[in-house]
């Protein structure tokens, strides 16, 4: 069986033309043992009483509703558990961006090659401002650097399909703070890097914008890496240094001119960079010290409101 995953927040418009797209690529007869889990992350609209519909139409779909918004990679964790019993595990957008015909290709290639463990669909081209591409461009650099990966497939999205195998190794993972990019390619596992061509949003606007993209970068970088941290020491053996260069600069012309007592601008100057220097490492190191305590609360990753067809002997919380 095949099960994919589909997040939808606030996306009552695309419900049923999700649906009936995902239908049709995967055949509404017995072809393809297939499942979808849908997942309403807390939507303010008519999102859950429309997949509700979708749950009483067809069995195959399960409905799970969380309490209220935890996010898109939240909404992966909850499919991931409630679809252990799935041999293929995928995972979809509910705006149609990403064809369930292209999934469907996704899954051929995966079923008839054994020798994967994961088929990860990745934009070639990306049809965004300049700045933006560049940014993005520079993320995946950063972020392979500082993760010490080479393993991430850049562009690559959430939209992917993997084994049982891989299924397993990430929800595994009970990291509080989830990185779905990094968490893929942590894991390992032989990826088939795909090429697709993302559609235009069937209806309603994206969920991100350039604050939250800016979080995300920052977040999924912090979640995978130290390197920070090490940053900072070597940022502070470099003050260090340069600060006992400059008292000996400071020693030497004592001894030579005698005391210069004029020195109000350098001080100042001085005092404002040590410190701001110390206020960044606390900064980072506070940004760590916040993830520690966050994930030392062990509150769960999601809360359940509403189930629906709930898929048969996994799981019994709701
Ligand atoms: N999504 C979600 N929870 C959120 C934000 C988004 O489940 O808090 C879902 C959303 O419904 C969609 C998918 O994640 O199915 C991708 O979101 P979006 O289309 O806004 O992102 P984009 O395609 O612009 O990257
Ligand atoms: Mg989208």
């Amino acid at each position: 069986m095949v099960s994919f995953i589909v997040p939808c927040y606030n996306e009552q418009d695309n419900v049923f033309a999700f649906y009936e797209a995902f239908e049709q690529a995967f055949g509404a007869g017995d072809a393809i043992d297939w499942h979808l889990v849908m997942v309403d992350d807390g939507s303010r609209d008519a999102t859950y009483e429309r997949l509700s519909e979708l749950a009483k139409r067809d069995e195959r779909v399960t409905v799970i509703s969380f309490s209220r918004n935890f996010g898109k990679e939240a909404a992966i964790y909850a499919g991931l558990q409630e679809a252990l019993g799935s041999d293929y595990v995928g995972i979809i957008d509910a705006d149609l961006q990403q064809p369930p015909a292209t999934a469907l290709e996704m899954y051929g290639i995966l079923v008839e090659n054994p020798q994967y463990d994961c088929v990860a669909a990745y934009q070639e081209t990306r049809h965004e401002g300049a700045l933006m591409e560049f940014m993005k461009r520079s993320f995946y650099e950063v972020f392979a650097r500082a993760a010490r990966s080479n393993t991430v497939v850049a562009n690559a999205s959430d939209f992917r399909i993997f084994n049982r195998k891989m299924a397993n190794a990430i929800v595994n993972l009970p990291e509080y703070h989830r990185f779905s990019k990094g968490i893929f390619s942590w894991v390992g596992f032989k990826t088939y890097a795909y090429p697709y061509e993302p559609s235009e949003r069937n209806a309603g606007t994206t969920k991100w914008n350039f604050k939250s993209l800016m979080g995300y970068a920052i977040d999924g970088i912090l979640a995978f890496s130290t390197r920070p941290l090490h940053l900072i020491t070597g940022l502070g053996i470099c003050c260090s240094a340069a600060a006992l260069l400059y008292a000996l600069v400071l020693i030497i012309k004592t001894l030579i001119v005698g005391i210069d007592v004029p020195g109000y601008a350098s001080i100042t100057a001085l005092i404002l960079l040590f410190g701001s220097v110390q206020l960044l490492a606390i900064g980072v190191i506070g940004e760590y010290l916040a993830r520690l305590y966050e994930q030392g609360k062990q509150r769960p990753i999601y809360i359940v409101r509403r189930r629906l067809n709930q898929m048969k002997g996994e799981r019994d919380d709701a």
